[in-house]
């Protein structure tokens, strides 16, 4: 059964089709800067072969039109007729209190979709085209499945996702702590749970990249997670700030005249690495300025350690106690001094690092010495296989 897996953002399209008895992957790739112009497609096979095309995109229907194109293209392609893909899995964003796990999408989900594009601007807009899309371009016996990024945090207490603001306001207006990444924090306590063969364990998945959560997990269920209602909270990112005194938007509209656009950009777009470095996002360039000794890099590096083994430290107590701490996410497979450095602010509660085995980088392994009282991971997260999963589940359970 070969899978479609599409995961639309605001201004890029990026797929794989997955044989999923097999879980190979057949095609990957990536219509990137759609509707901006100077648009891009990549795509690489299982036996590289490899197109890339610039052109221009303008919406994800046309960027889904040449995806087909392209898998069923002589040279570059994977499939001899679009109908070889049995089903469609879309990474949805937001599924509000509505889906505690992956559905069938059909006109009633895609009517949930729609109401939840308040609490996902940015993304359920881009993730309902998608799904229209394929309406449109793959024949109407195909199957198309939503896959939430919130759905496997909805096993959060109410006292875990409710904010501390007026009772009444919150439920009528859905304002509540939703987490995000869900996907592949579940991925990860599945993993993790498989390599060291135990279903009950008390795991943290600190999943660290341009975008960054921490998810408490036991039994496999969420029990919190650092982003809320928005994808802002939580640990400092890329661009965005994480917790911040909500009071520090009254100062800066009311004394700074700012308004909630400028505000929504500075908290989005100009904080976390980027804001406090005034360099990059990019944990790389970071790296390499606060070996040359670049102050604010370095102060950019010490605040995330710091608050990833805060939140840890925290989710400790929420789980009342810990087996292991998992690395994942661009920053968390590769970066071995971010880890090291977290790490070493849980060096009192007998939590040690083999430092030749934290040095690799993007590889499975477990990087804690026999004596650490917590074992460390790392894991590279995988959501489109994940998704791909979820989507062959759904499928199987169609036809019994
Ligand atoms: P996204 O949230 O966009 O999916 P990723 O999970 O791909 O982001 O993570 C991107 C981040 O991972 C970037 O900050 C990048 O610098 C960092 N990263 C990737 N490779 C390395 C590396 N070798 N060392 C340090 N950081 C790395």
């Amino acid at each position: 059964m070969n899978i479609l897996v599409l995961n639309c953002g605001s201004s890029s399209l990026k797929y794989q089709v997955i044989e999923i008895c097999s879980e190979k992957i057949l095609a990957k790739g990536i219509c990137d800067r759609i509707n901006l112009g100077d648009s891009f497609f990549i795509q690489k096979t299982f036996d590289n072969r490899e197109i890339k095309k610039e052109l221009k995109i303008k919406n994800h229907e046309q960027a889904i039109d040449l995806i087909i194109k392209y898998l069923l293209d002589k040279d570059y392609g994977v499939l001899n007729k679009i109908e070889e893909i049995n089903a469609i899995g879309h990474r949805v964003l937001h599924g509000g209190s509505y889906f505690d796990k992956p559905v069938l999408i059909d006109d009633r989900v895609k009517i949930v979709i729609k109401d939840c594009f308040v609490l996902g601007p940015l993304h359920n807009p881009n993730n309902l085209a998608g799904i229209e899309a394929c309406e449109k371009l793959f024949s109407s016996n195909i199957k198309q499945v939503a896959v939430f990024d919130t759905a496997f945090h909805q096993t959060m207490q109410r006292k875990v996702f409710s904010y501390a603001l007026p009772y009444e306001l919150c439920k009528k207006k859905s304002i509540r702590r939703y987490g995000f990444h869900g996907t592949s924090h579940e991925y990860i306590a599945n993993r993790t749970c498989k390599i060291l063969n135990n279903n009950n364990l008390k795991i943290i998945s600190c999943h660290l990249g341009n975008g960054s959560s921490i998810c408490a997990i036991e039994k496999l269920k969420c029990i919190d997670t650092t982003m809320g209602m928005t994808p802002i909270e939580g640990l400092p990112m890329g661009t965005r700030c994480g917790d911040i005194d909500p009071g520090i938007l009254f100062f800066l509209a009311k004394k700074e005249n700012m308004n909630l656009d400028e505000i929504d950009n500075i908290l989005n777009k100009s904080s976390g690495m980027l804001g406090i470095s005034g360099i990059s996002s990019d944990f790389r360039d970071l790296e390499n300025e606060a070996k040359k000794n670049n102050k604010r890099a370095k102060l950019a590096l010490e605040i995330f350690c710091y608050r990833t083994a805060k939140y840890i430290g925290a989710y400790t107590v929420c789980l009342g106690g810990i087996d292991v701490i998992v690395f994942t996410a661009g920053v968390g497979e590769n970066s071995t001094t971010t880890r090291k450095k977290i790490c070493e602010y849980l060096d009192f509660a007998g939590v040690k690092i083999n430092q030749e085995k934290n040095n690799l980088r993007g590889k499975e392994v477990m990087f804690s010495t026999d004596e650490s009282t917590v074992k460390l991971l790392v894991i590279p997260t995988n959501e489109e296989l994940m998704i791909a999963r979820k989507t062959k589940m759904i499928i199987n359970n169609l036809r019994k």
